[in-house]
């Protein structure tokens, strides 16, 4: 299949570089933000929650609009991208204007309303594949948008429900090369999610870009263990570079670059 690269700002998405997307799981604050983010020595987009689903109604669910501001303002001043989930389509129009690129959750990758507005708008879709969902049912969720027009379209694999345990969800490796077979869109991964525990971060992340993903979305916080969501799989700043020195080898060894 051709591949398509999808453009946003300088960033070619698709193209031979490896492209590191990292950030907190959700934007707590712009002081926190910019502690998550200041050390960072590679990185292309900076990403965090402010619409946050989550799973349990009791827990932090972002900052919502304030939170875009905070990610849009940190995200511009260091010359950076921007991605943050999308949980309603009457937040379009905020999106498109202050927001880089739009992330559609695993748990609404199904929600059909939400796919079809996005495909009216030009914007870059980044979309996660559901954790209970097969392949052919994210590339259904990738049409609805094409369908309606927009085909910036970046497919996300962010680890499914298994037996297994000792990961909060199973990565699925071969989810890259299938998707990359049957559709021309760019494929990052998530290995944060998928792991659950930064234990695991680096081995999926090296294994993905091995495998021929073509970017990475890491979740990174300055403090992990006060980080208000997903604190065991927050890499720290210094944690996260030596990561991508790593990374960088791995893609070097496939004909890539970071
Ligand atoms: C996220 O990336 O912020 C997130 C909540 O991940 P997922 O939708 O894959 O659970
Ligand atoms: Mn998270």
């Amino acid at each position: 299949m051709n591949k398509k690269t999808i453009k946003v700002g300088n960033l070619e998405i698709g193209s031979n570089k490896i492209v590191l997307i990292a950030g907190p799981c959700a934007i707590e604050s712009e002081e926190e933000l910019i502690l998550d983010t200041k050390d960072l020595i590679k990185v292309d987009v900076y990403r965090g929650g402010t619409f946050k689903s989550r799973t349990s109604p009791h827990s932090f669910s972002g900052l919502g609009q304030k939170g875009i501001d905070i990610l849009n303002k940190i995200s511009k001043t260091n010359n950076k991208l921007s991605i943050t989930e999308i949980t309603s389509a009457n937040f379009i129009p905020e999106y498109e204007k202050n927001v880089d690129i739009i992330q559609v959750g695993a748990r609404n990758m199904q929600n059909f309303e939400l796919l079809k507005a996005l495909g009216k708008t030009n914007k870059p879709i980044m979309i996660k594949r559901g954790f209970g969902n097969t392949l052919e049912e994210l590339l259904y969720a990738a049409e609805y948008i094409s369908k309606e027009g927009n085909e910036n379209i970046i497919l996300c694999e962010r680890g499914i429900r298994t037996f297994e345990n000792s990961t909060r969800f199973t990565l699925d490796i071969s989810a890259i090369s299938v998707l990359k077979n049957k559709t021309p869109y760019p494929v990052i991964v998530d290995p944060s999610h998928a792991a659950g525990k930064k234990e695991y971060v680096e081995s999926l992340s090296l294994a993905a870009v091995a495998a021929g993903a073509d970017g990475l979305m890491i979740e990174v916080h300055s403090n992990p263990e006060k980080a208000l969501s997903d604190k065991e799989q927050a890499l720290k700043p210094e944690e996260y570079n030596k990561l991508i020195e790593k990374v960088e080898k791995v893609a070097n060894a496939v004909g890539r670059s970071i």
